[in-house]
């Protein structure tokens, strides 16, 4: 492995969380393969990452239709604002005109007929196709029909007349939606690596496809470490503890659609953990553990690790979180092209926030990459595609509502809430106590309150960034 956190550039110091991503991508970039990919129904689709590139077969919309529901006309037949033809009894210019409807076009049901001529119009329901001759649609608040006889409603009589209000504020094309003005045929919609939204697969809906290729979800192996941790359901022994940490990644690499294999609870013993890697490491795209990585005396992973593969990476200027063990984990070579026989294993610190915070910081985004995943970003604004930053929660900027303190020499990610102050603006508030093992704290959590390396108190009312936890589903 070509970095670690004693490669020469870093000396033996902590990495910052930007150095260490930075590591990280650089040595995901070396395993990385494009997924495979397998074709699935639309409705199985939410959730997945588009495997092809979708060119759209046909206009949206497929034909020109209205906005609303009214008549269909060709503004050129109206008068016009300066001539404004004399319609009333007594010739003065007036702001109403009388067409001849010559039938309707319902969605649906498009009209059929000979084309609108001048001084013609024709009843239209929003979604219905513009009938030849007419460019413009007036919403129906504007009209009042007219029998051919006389005064009164007349819907579908021969020789039905409206009469329009405000003629000369009726612009050409106003109420019309153009043929391929949302997706014009033959453009390009969809590449590969977006992100099957609700949008996306809707607009795939759009285009009339009930099939698309996706890539396989990545299956990652877990599991706990700790003579004291206890499967929940089981009676809790003296000094034990329930193990928090495999549900809540579970849910997490869930929530990304990634296949999970379960590997439980290992005890601390070195031997049974790097069995364990190894099987792992031949069934999974990736390993990923809770505890027994800090320094202390039933630090098994790190050094089964070192048996079964490379450690990459190891103390990071974070908190909660600092120790992290990165490595590549010996696989048996596998017979496709989507394998490189190394496996990556994070091994995560055990307090449950810190397990989830670093999940979210280092974990998270390397899933994102290796799954295939690419942002819809601008070409011009756009990281290069191994740039795992990119993948972190959205950075915004809020106001913190109260004093926030960190230890200067690295950065502190306090679980915040957003709340209205007493002057009705957003500002952000700490959840309450920030003890690592403090899983509550994030039970509440909305956001994480960034606190950077270098700054060892932030005022209230001063500008603070926040990850938002919101848009890929953690809350
Ligand atoms: P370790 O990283 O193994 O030193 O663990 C740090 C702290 O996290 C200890 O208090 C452990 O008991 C606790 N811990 C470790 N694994 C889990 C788990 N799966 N669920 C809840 N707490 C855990
Ligand atoms: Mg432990």
């Amino acid at each position: 492995m070509s970095l670690s956190c004693f490669d020469p550039r870093f000396g033996e110091r902590m990495l910052s969380v930007d150095e260490a991503l930075s590591v990280l991508g650089e040595s995901l970039a070396g395993v990385m393969r494009t997924p495979r990919s397998e074709r699935v129904a639309l409705a199985q689709a939410p959730g997945r990452v588009l495997a092809e590139t979708v060119i759209s077969p046909l206009d949206v919309p497929a034909q020109t239709n209205a906005a609303m529901d009214g008549i269909a006309l060709a503004q050129a037949s109206l008068p016009d604002a300066e001539s404004g033809e004399p319609l009333s009894d007594r010739g003065e210019l007036s702001d109403h005109c009388q067409l001849i409807v010559i039938g309707s076009s319902l969605a649906g049901h498009p009209w059929t007929g000979r084309a609108l001529a001048a001084g013609e119009a024709m009843r239209i329901t929003t979604g219905a196709a513009l009938p030849a001759g007419a460019d413009t649609v007036v919403m129906q608040e504007q009209l009042e029909y007219r029998s051919a006889q006389g005064e009164g409603r007349a819907e579908g009589e021969a020789g039905e007349r409206v009469v329009i209000e405000g003629v000369t504020s009726i612009r050409r094309g106003q109420n019309v939606r153009q043929a391929g003005e949302d997706i014009a045929r033959g453009s390009q919609v969809m590449a590969p690596g977006q992100w099957l939204t609700p949008a996306a697969v809707g607009v795939l809906a759009s285009l009339g496809l009930a099939e698309i290729a996706v890539y396989r979800p990545l299956t990652v192996a877990i599991f706990s470490t700790g003579d004291e941790v206890t499967a929940p359901g089981e009676t809790l022994p003296a000094g034990g503890i329930y193990d928090a940490n495999r549900f809540s990644l579970v849910a997490l690499l869930r929530d990304q659609g990634i296949e999970v294999l379960d590997l439980g609870i290992l005890s601390d013993d070195e031997a049974s953990v790097s069995a364990a890697l190894r099987d792992a490491a031949t069934r999974a795209d990736m390993v990923i553990t809770s505890g027994g990585v800090s320094v202390g005396e039933a630090d098994h992973v790190r050094s089964a690790l070192a048996a079964c593969g490379e450690l990459a990476l190891w103390r990071i200027a974070m908190r909660p979180g600092r120790p992290l063990a990165f490595g590549m984990l010996r696989a048996i070579p596998a017979d496709d092209a989507s394998s490189s026989g190394q496996v990556p294993f994070f091994g995560l610190p055990g307090n449950p926030v810190a397990t989830m915070v670093t999940f979210l910081q280092f974990v998270l985004p390397a899933l994102r990459l290796l799954s295939g995943q690419q942002r819809l970003a601008k070409a011009e604004a756009s990281a290069s595609a191994t740039t795992l930053a990119q993948w972190q929660a959205p950075r915004l900027q809020l106001i913190a509502g109260e004093t926030l303190r960190s230890r200067a020499e690295r950065v502190d990610y306090h679980r915040g809430q957003i709340v209205l102050d007493d002057q009705g603006r957003q500002v952000v508030m700490t959840t309450g106590r920030q003890g690592s093992g403090i899983l509550t704290s994030m039970l509440l959590a909305e956001c994480l309150i960034e606190i950077p390396a270098g700054c060892a108190t932030l005022h209230a009312g001063e500008p603070v960034m926040v990850q938002w936890l919101g848009s890929r589903g953690i809350i």
